[in-house]
Order: C-alpha cells, then sequence, then structure tokens
C-alpha cells in the first residue's frame, strides 16, 4: 500500500463546533452607513441572533446618541465596534466574504441566496491542519497530559485560528448599496429573495434577515467543510493582485491606458478558487522569478 501524505477530501470532522462557535467566526461589515440609528439597529439585530463581531467603515456619524437609542440595549456591540477607514481593512484575516446587494450587478462574483451563503459560511471550518501544528509545537513537558485533555486544547486552538480566521457578511451604504470597487473585494455576492418590484430593503432589516438566517444554518446539523489547509486571508489575496498588476504592468500585458477590467477579472478567479495561503506564497514565488528572468537575473542557472 503507498503511503500518502495528501490529505482527505472535505468531510465530517471530529469535535464539531457549537452553534455559538461558528457564529464567533462572523463578522458584520457596514459600508459608509449614513444614519447612526441603523448602526443601532443593526447591532441590536445583530446580538439577538448571538453575532457580536461589529466592524464599521467610514460611518458619517459615529458614535451617536441616536445609535445607543436604536440599540436598546446592545450598546456593548456598539462599544465594542472597531471605526476603520477603508473596506480593506475591515477585511483583514477574514478567509471569506458575502456582499449583500440589493441588485443583480455586471461582471459579478459568484452569485449566491441568502440561504445557501449562510449555510456555506457555517460550514467553513478552520484546517484541522492549524491545530495539529499547535499541538505539535507545545513544549515537551505539556504532552503528557491525558488525551481527553489534548483534545480539549486542539479543539480550542482550532477555534482560537478559526476567530482569528473570519468570515465576513458585508453591507452598503442606504442611498446606493455597495460600489463595484467595494463588491469586487468580496467573494460571493448575495441576494435576499424580495418582491421585485420593490426590492431594496432597509439596511437594519437586511442585517436582521442575515443574522437570523446565520443563526439558523449554525444550528443545523449540516456536514462542516474543512479546508485541509489553511486558506489565504484577504490581505495575502490583496497582495498578491497588487504583484501581479505590478508584474503585468512591467510586462506589457496591463495597458494602464486600457485596463479592461483585468484586475477586476483576476479578482473574481481568486474568489472562486478560494486560495489557500501556501497556492499564493507559490504564485507569488512564480511572479518573482519570472520578474527576475526577465531582468536577465533568473533565480537558477541552469547548467548547458
Ligand atoms: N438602494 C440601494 C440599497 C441600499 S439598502 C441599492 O439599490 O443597492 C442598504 C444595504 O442593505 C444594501 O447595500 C445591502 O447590503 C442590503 N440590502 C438591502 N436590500 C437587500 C436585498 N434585497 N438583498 C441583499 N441585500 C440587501
Amino acid at each position: 500500500m503507498t503511503h500518502s501524505k495528501a490529505p482527505a477530501a472535505l468531510g465530517p470532522v471530529a469535535g464539531a463546533e457549537s452553534p455559538q462557535e461558528k457564529l464567533a467566526r462572523v463578522r458584520f461589515v457596514l459600508v459608509a452607513t449614513s444614519h447612526p440609528g441603523n448602526i443601532g439597529a443593526s447591532a441590536r439585530a445583530m446580538k439577538a441572533m448571538g453575532l457580536d463581531d461589529l466592524v464599521l467603515v467610514n460611518p458619517k456619524r459615529f458614535p451617536d446618541p441616536e445609535a445607543v437609542a436604536l440599540a436598546s440595549g446592545a450598546d456593548d456591540l456598539l462599544d465594542r465596534a472597531r471605526v476603520v477607514a477603508t473596506l480593506s481593512e475591515a477585511l483583514e484575516g477574514t478567509v471569506a466574504s458575502y456582499a449583500l446587494s440589493a441588485r443583480r450587478r455586471e461582471l459579478s462574483h459568484r452569485a449566491l441566496t441568502l440561504r445557501e451563503a449562510t449555510a456555506e459560511a457555517v460550514a467553513l471550518t478552520p484546517a484541522p491542519a492549524l491545530a495539529e501544528r499547535a499541538l505539535a509545537a507545545r513544549p515537551q513537558a505539556m504532552v503528557s497530559v491525558p488525551a481527553r485533555a489534548a483534545t480539549a486544547e486542539a479543539v480550542a486552538l482550532a477555534a482560537m485560528s478559526a476567530s482569528a480566521a473570519s468570515i465576513a457578511f458585508v453591507f452598503g451604504t442606504e442611498m446606493s448599496g455597495l460600489s463595484n470597487e467595494e463588491l469586487i473585494l468580496c467573494q460571493a455576492l448575495v441576494h435576499i429573495p424580495v418582491n421585485p418590484q420593490f426590492s431594496s430593503l432597509n439596511l437594519s432589516q437586511a442585517v436582521q434577515l442575515v443574522a437570523y438566517e446565520l443563526r439558523l444554518a449554525a444550528a443545523a446539523d449540516a456536514v462542516p467543510q474543512t479546508a485541509p489547509f489553511p486558506l489565504a486571508r484577504h490581505e495575502d489575496v490583496e497582495r498578491l493582485c497588487e504583484h501581479l498588476e505590478q508584474t503585468l504592468l512591467a510586462s506589457g500585458f496591463l495597458d494602464p491606458w486600457a485596463p479592461r477590467r483585468l484586475m477586476e477579472r483576476f479578482r473574481r478567479l481568486f474568489a472562486r478558487a478560494r486560495l489557500e495561503q501556501e497556492e499564493v506564497n507559490i504564485l507569488r514565488g512564480v511572479l518573482t522569478s519570472m520578474r527576475a528572468w526577465a531582468e536577465g537575473r533568473p533565480k537558477i542557472r541552469h547548467p548547458r
């Protein structure tokens, strides 16, 4: 029998997470919210469903008494909410991101219904390899703990790596929703089925529906889809895109005067592929070596 080190295919994992652990990985991102009341009402909607990670991108008014009033008791979420300047910052550390949009878009990402998206999001569990590696890296003296304690520790470590590797649901501004530039930074587009003649929900109502569906999905006994290796984070993929763009500009493939939405297309391709960290490193290594080769300084000189 040949001994293969290949990881098992996606499948059930031992030590499945509790619904609360699944929800703890989820981050809600509100982009350029105009009305502080909507921020408060969104915090309330999230807390009622057991979610607590709120990130605000460039809110018009925050903190604000109107947000506190509409939060009616969920002020702790508002106190902990992080305010950042760009969507890219808000997505740091995420391995999957879902953009909520009332409208279909041209050149859009994979489009999912809300129920499909929430089922997929809660089923994405951290790579078991992370917990195993963390266990293996423990000091020798600690290895004699009983098996059950070690397993509990592995599960806790997996949860830690999971909370560091979050999943984001992204909501747009009240008047115009998410811009195309914002959408393209996410991995999938999500639409909440509504009356086609009146398809736009109030922001906090959209937040409520997503939070509710996440709660139902987390409680359902879905088979976890474990990525065998750690997935690339948003910031890793962004650095790959910058590296690729610079290389394509240098090679002449990308014409800055006629970019033909090339980088958007690459972002869409990478989102579909759901890249692993290691794959990002390989692709960046390829770019570096090709550039060096083109500049007449190949990394490896082959004998003639
Ligand atoms: N007029 C805007 C809607 C803004 S509502 C537009 O046409 O895009 C504010 C946010 O709530 C949206 O950006 C989106 O994130 C969310 N939202 C509202 N209705 C939605 C729906 N039917 N499906 C998905 N998201 C929705």
